[in-house]
């Protein structure tokens, strides 16, 4: 059976760099897989490509031409079929609907029954800023979601907000929570925040991924770490992510922070880290 799993997170946070490395991942263990971006900028799966664009889903449709599978796909690092779902026209229309409309197009076109994958990776835009972004969250189109973020407390905001949408639509059959992926960690106070953000709404986090330069050298050469450096211990990190991912299923619905409730807890470890002078000289001496 085929799982339908969503890669949610802030702007910028490393959702597209995550998606194609986990998809790399699987590609090489063996696994069918398939990665639509779901972001009007279109670049989800260029790292699968050697960087090169593709020509996006509703770029595609906008000319009423006669739409193939081969035209609005590409095969990517080891067999991973690449999709860009693309957007609107810039200030008309609506990104997330656009979304809907482009996935609906790939059943339509039996990409899921004729490639029979056994994992659809959407990267999602994730500020959930519309509810069309919270298309593959609501409508069980993914069955499990998961959320990159980091220790900055933007991310974390992001992260608690797509918790409130969650929590809105789970119970009506919308898709569950599978856990945090904590993105750019560095050595210090970013993994016990994270965690200790997890513990506090019901969450778990799926792995650490450490900020990591084999990551900026592999997106220059076009290409997921798991490509440009194999035997890297951060191929290793992201390899484990994806077992992770596949092999355990389970799910929770997450239990958001209230907002006063949130900004009360990162007061709380602002303070501490203070207190214990782990944060920048300059800013403990302020
Ligand atoms: P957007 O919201 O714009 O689509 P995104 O969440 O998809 O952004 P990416 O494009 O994946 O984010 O990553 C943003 C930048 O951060 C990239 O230059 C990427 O190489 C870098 N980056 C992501 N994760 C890491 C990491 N673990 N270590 C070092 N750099 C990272
Ligand atoms: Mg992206």
């Amino acid at each position: 059976r085929t799982q339908h799993l969503a890669i949610y997170g802030k702007g910028g946070i490393g959702k597209s760099t995550t998606t194609s490395n986990i998809a790399a991942a699987l590609a090489e263990a063996g696994y069918r897989v398939v990665q639509i971006g779901c972001d009007p900028k279109s670049d989800s799966t260029n790292t699968l490509r050697g960087g090169a664009w593709l020509e996006t889903v509703l770029d595609r449709t906008r000319d009423g031409a006669n739409v193939r599978l081969e035209n609005i796909s590409a095969i990517g690092y080891r067999g991973v079929v690449c999709v860009e779902a693309g957007g609107p026209v810039p200030g008309v229309g609506c990104a997330g609907r656009g979304i809907n409309a482009a996935i609906a197009l790939l059943h339509e076109l039996h990409l899921f029954d004729e490639f029979k994958p056994d994992v659809v990776l959407y990267d999602v835009l994730g500020d959930v800023v519309c509810g069309g972004f919270a298309v593959p969250i609501r409508e069980g189109l993914t069955e499990r979601v998961y959320v990159v973020s980091s220790a900055d407390f933007m991310a974390v905001y992001a992260a608690n907000n797509l918790f409130r949408a969650i929590n809105k639509y789970a119970p009506s059959g919308g898709a569950r929570l599978g856990g945090v992926i904590a993105n750019s960690i560095l050595p210090g106070f970013s993994r016990p925040l994270i965690d200790d953000f997890a513990a506090r709404t019901g969450t778990r986090i799926v792995d650490h991924v450490p900020r990591s330069t084999a990551v900026a050298q592999a997106e220059l050469c076009g290409k997921t770490v798991i490509e440009a450096a194999p035997a890297s211990p951060q191929a290793e990190v992201y390899r484990a992510l994806a077992r992770s991912i596949v092999e355990d299923r389970s799910s929770v619905i997450p239990k958001p922070m209230a907002p006063a409730e949130l900004r009360q807890w990162a007061r709380d470890w602002g303070d501490l880290l203070l207190r214990d002078g782990a944060a920048e000289p300059a800013v403990a001496a302020a």
